[in-house]
C-alpha cells in the first residue's frame, strides 16, 4: 500500500488557501501529519476521506484514483473524524452492530466482528452504555473502533488525542500502536508527542504548504548542534526575541528556558541543546514565515 499526494490544492470561496501544491508519499504504518491549528489538515484528511473535493492535483491509493473512484476508496477506508456525533441512549454495541451493517459487513459475521472490535478497545464492559456518556477517552476508543469496522487499509484519524488527559493520551497510544503495519495509518495532530510516539514518518504543514517530510529522526539529526538554550527572565523573553531566532520557551519551575536557533554557538550564556521533536516543529514553522 502506498498513498501518492502530488500537487494537491484547495482554495474555499472566502478566499482561504487551505492547501498549496501538496505533494506527500505515504507509506505503510503510522504517518503523522503534523500542523498548528488552521494548517490544512482537516481540509486534507477530509479530501482524503472522500468528503471534500480538491480544486487541483492528484491523490492514488496504489492503483486507486482517490479523487474520482471514491466508491473504491471508502470500501478500503476508516475514518475517525475531529468530531463525531452520536445519538442519545444509543449504546456502543447498538451503534457498532449499525455501522457494521451499513459498511455491507455480513450479517452472520456482524456480532463477532463488533464484539472483538469492543474487546480491542477496550470497551466491552461498557458496551451497553450509551456513547454520548462517554468520557473523551472512551469517547475516542469507540470512534476508533467503529473506524476499524470492516478490515481498512487506509486509516484516517484527525486529531484524536485533542482534549484527552495524558493517562486516557497514553491509553490511545498504545491503541493506536497496535493497529498493525500493513495499512496505512495517517494521524492528523497539532500535538507534537503524539507524532514523538507514534510515528516512522511524518510531515509538517502550515498555511496549507509542506515544510517538511521524512523521519522524524532525519528532521532531528538535521537540526543536531543549531539549538541553544538558556533559562531568562520573564521580562526579557521579548528582547531576546527581538535579537535570536526564539523557537520555543518552556516554563520549567516558573522561569523560562528559551531554545533559539543558530548555526553557531550565540555565547551570551547559551548553552547547546539536544535538538527535540518540538524545536523541529517550531524551527521549521518559523522558516516557513520567513520565506514567506
Ligand atoms: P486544521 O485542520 O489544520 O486546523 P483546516 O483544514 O481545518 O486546518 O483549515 C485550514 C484553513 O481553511 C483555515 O484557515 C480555516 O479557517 C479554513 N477553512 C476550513 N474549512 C473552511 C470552510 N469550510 N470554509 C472556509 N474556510 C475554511
Amino acid at each position: 500500500m502506498q498513498l501518492t499526494i502530488r500537487n494537491l490544492s484547495k482554495t474555499y470561496p472566502n478566499g482561504v488557501k487551505a492547501l498549496q501544491d501538496v505533494s506527500l508519499d505515504i507509506p505503510t504504518g503510522m504517518y503523522g501529519l503534523l500542523g498548528p491549528n488552521g494548517a490544512g489538515k482537516s481540509t486534507l484528511m477530509r479530501i482524503l476521506a472522500t468528503l471534500q473535493d480538491a480544486d487541483s492535483g492528484t491523490a492514488t491509493l496504489d492503483d486507486i484514483n482517490v479523487l474520482k473512484d471514491k466508491d473504491a476508496v471508502r470500501r478500503l477506508l476508516g475514518y475517525l473524524p475531529q468530531e463525531f456525533g452520536v445519538y442519545p441512549r444509543i449504546s456502543a454495541l447498538e451503534m457498532l452492530r449499525h455501522l457494521a451493517v451499513l459498511k455491507g459487513i455480513p450479517g452472520a459475521q456482524q456480532k463477532e466482528v463488533v464484539n472483538a472490535l469492543l474487546e480491542r478497545v477496550n470497551l466491552w464492559d461498557h458496551r451497553k452504555k450509551a456513547v454520548s456518556s462517554y468520557s473523551g477517552g472512551m469517547r475516542q476508543r469507540f470512534g476508533i473502533a467503529q473506524a476499524l469496522l470492516g478490515d481498512p487499509k487506509l486509516i484516517i484519524v484527525d486529531e484524536p488525542t485533542a482534549g484527552l488527559d495524558p493517562g486516557e493520551r497514553n491509553r490511545f497510544y498504545n491503541l493506536l500502536s497496535e493497529i498493525g503495519e500493513n495499512v496505512i495509518v495517517i494521524l492528523s495532530t497539532h500535538i507534537v508527542e503524539d507524532v514523538k510516539e507514534l510515528c516512522s514518518n511524518m510531515a509538517i504543514i502550515n498555511s496549507g504548504q509542506v515544510l517538511y517530510a521524512g523521519t522524524p529522526d532525519a528532521a532531528l539529526t538535521a537540526l543536531q548542534g543549531q539549538v541553544w538554550e538558556k533559562a531568562i527572565a520573564k521580562a526579557e523573553i521579548e528582547d531576546y526575541q527581538n535579537r535570536y531566532q526564539v523557537i520555543s520557551s518552556k516554563l520549567v519551575a516558573g522561569k523560562p528556558i528559551i531554545h533559539v536557533l543558530s548555526e553557531t554557538n550565540p555565547g551570551d550564556g547559551f548553552q547547546a541543546a539536544d535538538a527535540d521533536l518540538e524545536d523541529v516543529f517550531f524551527a521549521k514553522i518559523l522558516a516557513g514565515q520567513l520565506t514567506v
